[in-house]
């Protein structure tokens, strides 16, 4: 407390896609910003690396239709964005390693389970079009949707067994969890906040449709770039005061700043972290003491070219076997080089996460071979990101509600705590856990404080 640094109109503390927002609509607004971030790099879950001269994500990617902001962002950044290849058929592998090819999103399961998912997907998006996503807590049916997992609900709905292991495999694709995990009502909000379940599982019209010339990263990149000096990098906030005349905010080395306001752009499991004087209510606290991260790795595997479409795959999978839960063909937009995504999530994420480091390399290119022949098992380039391990995630792709917290403690949800104001992907009621909620979100804090302090 005794070298404060001098004081700026607002601190916003973490720069991921929210942070990066906030401060500069901040700035454009005309207040003095600092931007504190605890990596050496800005972008949180938007990450990227050079493989082989591209740029690739390590983290989020793709978007879609209803990402109104992020679109809006990245044109006013200069990045354009493409479709992502979705030219021959997809792949189902099921629990015996058997391949099925198929189209769209559901594949062949057998007539009875095709239809039993079927009507799961129908009763999951009626029910979701009852939750109100800016309030999930409120409605008639809120106490009894999140008194029971997703777990319980597909048990008690679907009939055949085909029919609930797809949905299981849905879980961990969606949510990166098992649906043992997660609130039904929870469930609903992130379908309700997406505008449906088909625009959480589709690439064409859905969330996955379009990719960043460049990758998501880029657009950290440029937002940072015009940041500048108002961006400290290497500043892991471990504490925040707060009186009737502003904030002070700590970083670990003990470096302290002054402000008028903070934002909390991290995520929650990380903002539960930081000491705050005086201490947040008690509910705010057990919100963010009960909001686990997901559990994934990613895996981006390159070759010299993406192979499998002279196959007539579209390089799409999901996998009923395990341990990968799904693929995508990631390849950069000039079909130069092949590059294929590959995810291991929720439970699967973790058993793999305890083997040693040759052993889930060797699990994961055994698994592209069954999947898409040899060639698959010899890649030029293999990057793997465990999300669960980058110590400022602590896991991806977003958190998750498990059943009692959003009736039990929803209303502390986004509310500024006297000079605290909350961002971040989580804090959105429009897609909820994605890069665009994350944008929106960066952009409701910014006009909250300047709203409650008009320049
Ligand atoms: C593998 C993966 C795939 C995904 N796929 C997609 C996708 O295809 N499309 C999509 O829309 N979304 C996707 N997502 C989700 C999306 O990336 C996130 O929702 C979004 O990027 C979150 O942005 P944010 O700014 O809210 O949080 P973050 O990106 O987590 O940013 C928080 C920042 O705060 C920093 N920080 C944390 N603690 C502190 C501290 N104490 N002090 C200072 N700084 C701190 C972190 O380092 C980080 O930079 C994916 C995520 C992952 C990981």
């Amino acid at each position: 407390m005794s070298h404060h640094r001098p004081g700026v109109d607002v601190i916003v503390v973490g720069a991921g896609m929210a942070g990066l927002v906030c401060a500069e609509r901040l700035r454009r607004s005309g207040c003095e910003v600092l931007l504190l971030e605890a990596r050496d790099q800005v972008g949180g879950r938007t990450a990227g690396t050079e493989v082989d001269g591209e740029n690739v994500d390590l983290g989020g990617q793709f978007v879609g239709p209803g990402q109104d902001r992020m679109y809006a962002l990245a044109a006013e950044l200069g990045v354009a964005v493409f479709p992502t290849h979705t030219a021959g058929a997809n792949l189902l592998e099921t629990e015996t390693g058997r391949l099925r090819r198929f189209r769209g999103m559901v594949p062949k399961l057998g007539p009875l389970a095709l239809l039993d998912v079927a009507r799961a997907q129908s009763r999951l998006d009626r029910l979701a079009r009852t939750v109100d996503a800016e309030a999930p807590w409120r409605g008639p049916d809120a106490a009894a949707l999140d008194g029971q997992t997703l777990r319980s609900w597909i048990d008690r709905t679907l009939r055949t067994e085909g029919g609930r292991r797809f949905l299981t495999l849905a879980c961990r694709a969606i949510w990166a969890c098992e649906p043992s995990e997660l609130s039904l009502l929870h469930a609903l909000f992130y379908v309700k906040a997406a505008g449906g379940l088909a625009a959480v599982t589709d690439v064409e019209g859905g969330a996955q449709q379009d990719r960043l010339d460049g990758g998501a990263y880029g657009v950290a990149a440029k937002l940072a770039e015009r940041l500048g000096a108002a961006i400290r990098l290497n500043a892991p906030v471990r504490r925040i005061e707060q009186d009737d005349s502003g904030v002070v905010v700590t970083a670990e080395d003990g470096t302290a700043w002054r402000a008028g306001r903070v934002v909390v752009a991290v995520p929650p499991p990380l903002a539960a972290r930081i000491t705050f004087h005086p201490p947040l209510p008690a509910a705010r606290d057990n919100l963010l003491q009960r909001l686990p991260m997901g559990s994934v790795i990613k895996y981006v595997v390159g070759y010299p070219a993406p192979f499998w479409r002279q196959a007539g795959l579209s390089g799409a999978v999901l996998s009923l076997r395990g341990p990968v839960a799904m693929t995508a063909d990631s390849s950069p937009r000039s079909g130069r080089r092949g590059v294929l995504i590959a995810f291991v999530n929720g439970a699967p994420a973790r058993d793999l996460a305890a083997r040693a480091p040759e052993e889930r390399r060797r699990v994961l290119l055994d698994g592209l071979g069954r999947l898409f022949g040899p060639e698959a098992a010899t890649p030029a380039s293999f990057v793997e990101r465990n999300w669960n391990e980058e110590p400022f995630a602590r896991g991806a792709y977003s958190a998750l509600f498990p059943p009692g917290a959003w009736t039990g403690l929803g209303a502390t949800w986004r509310a500024p705590v006297g000079r605290i104001h909350w961002a971040g992907a989580e804090t959105s009621p429009r897609w909820y856990g994605y890069i665009d909620g994350a944008v929106r979100s960066g952009e409701a804090a910014a006009d909250e404080i300047t709203q409650a302090e008009p320049r």
